[in-house]
């Protein structure tokens, strides 16, 4: 049977890629996620005696941990998603960031040109390595300036997103230097349902039902491009089986949008869900130190070559991801209390 290796599994878009590829193939999925406040295993919990997904708690700085596993389970691919992906956090605490995302990324990729140095030649050619990577590389856009293209240039200004472009450079050196099969994809903003709601989406929503303010940063006019998760996750698969190694992908959902409208629109879907009125819980407060004003996606390539396009409009996106919100106020509660942490002792 064969399988492939993911990196941060236990988080937010990891969650749904493992959920939707146990159910649509037959392949094994070996999880490596060292559980930071970011992994939640209850996720993962229908899978708890699926033997098609086997979770292994560690860190990608692991050297030796990367090779074990790649030795014992000899995977076909690696997909790697694991990173500290926080903005905010990166503002206030960078050094993880630059730990995980780019020591981190430089581990599994001398562990995987080991691995792959060893294959025999058909499983060598075979072989990808898939960096999850995000749009926030490119820097900021002026409003009519045309969206990213894979070749813009590289002009992060958050400690995250220069923690991105320099595991970006990594990857990309891999190829160039000892031809590594790797693949990078560059993708917008996601959202859908397992979003800590650290995030502006799921932030909104949870402190909406909570009768919460709404804080909104600076004029909250900063415009994002916005992918529903199991887009992306479909995009990933894409790439993965037809991407062209030492290419990078652009991932995007056509759906540029100011923070301010994402809140508008979540305040009325809810409106139509509950009956009240959440705009009055809109309070400004002061930017994000660096605040990116815009950021757009051209995701043409993808299109043209790969033959993937988005399914959700933001429009049915944020419908099912409201929804998913409101029918799990468990998830969301045991997040907010910590318990979310047990599920690590209860089940592995
Ligand atoms: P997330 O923060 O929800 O999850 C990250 C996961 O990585 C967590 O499960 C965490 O425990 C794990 N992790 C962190 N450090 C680790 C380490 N040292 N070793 C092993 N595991 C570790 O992130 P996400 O939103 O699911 O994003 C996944 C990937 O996609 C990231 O690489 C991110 O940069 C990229 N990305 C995210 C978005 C987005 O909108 N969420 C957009 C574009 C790209």
């Amino acid at each position: 049977m064969s399988t492939i290796l993911i990196t941060g599994g236990a988080g937010f878009i990891g969650t749904n890629f493992i959920l939707d590829w146990v159910k649509n193939t037959d392949e094994n999925i070996v999880n490596l996620d060292k559980l930071t406040y970011a992994g939640n295993l209850h996720n993962l919990v229908s899978l708890t005696n699926n033997p098609q997904h086997i979770f292994v708690q560690g860190d990608i700085c692991d050297s030796e941990r990367i090779s074990t596993l790649l030795e014992r389970y000899q995977p076909r691919a690696i997909i790697h998603m694991a990173a500290e992906s926080h903005v905010d956090r990166s503002i206030h605490g960078p050094e993880y960031f630059i730990q995980t995302n780019i020591t981190g990324t430089f581990r599994l990729l001398e562990a995987a040109r080991h691995y792959w140095g060893d294959l025999s030649v058909s499983r060598k050619e075979n072989f990808r390595f898939l960096h999850v990577s995000t749009d926030e590389v490119f820097g900021t856009l002026t409003k009519d300036a045309p969206a990213f293209t894979e070749n813009h240039c590289f002009q992060p200004n958050s400690p995250y997103s220069a923690s991105k472009a320099s595991s970006d450079c990594l990857v990309r050196a891999y190829h160039h230097t000892y031809g590594l099969p790797v693949l990078t994809t560059h993708c917008s903003n996601n959202y859908g349902a397992y979003q800590f709601p650290e995030k502006l989406i799921p932030l909104m929503i949870v402190n909406a039902l909570a009768g919460k303010p709404l804080p909104v940063y600076g004029d909250g006019q900063q415009i994002r491009d916005w992918l529903y998760v199991n887009d992306h996750c479909q995009a990933i698969r894409v790439v993965l089986e037809k991407g062209q190694p030492g290419e990078t992908y652009n991932i995007g959902g056509w759906n540029e949008k100011s923070n301010l409208e994402i809140i508008h629109t979540i305040c009325d879907v809810l409106q139509q869900f509950q009956q009240k009125d959440y705009r009055a819980l809109i309070t400004h407060v002061a930017d994000r130190p660096g605040h990116d004003r815009r950021y757009a996606i051209n995701a043409h390539k993808i299109e043209r070559e790969l033959g993937w396009r988005p399914l959700e409009t933001f429009e049915t996106g944020i419908r099912k991801t409201i929804q998913w919100y409101l029918e799990n106020h468990d998830w969301v509660a045991e997040v907010q209390s910590g318990d979310y942490r047990k599920w690590v002792e209860i089940n592995y």
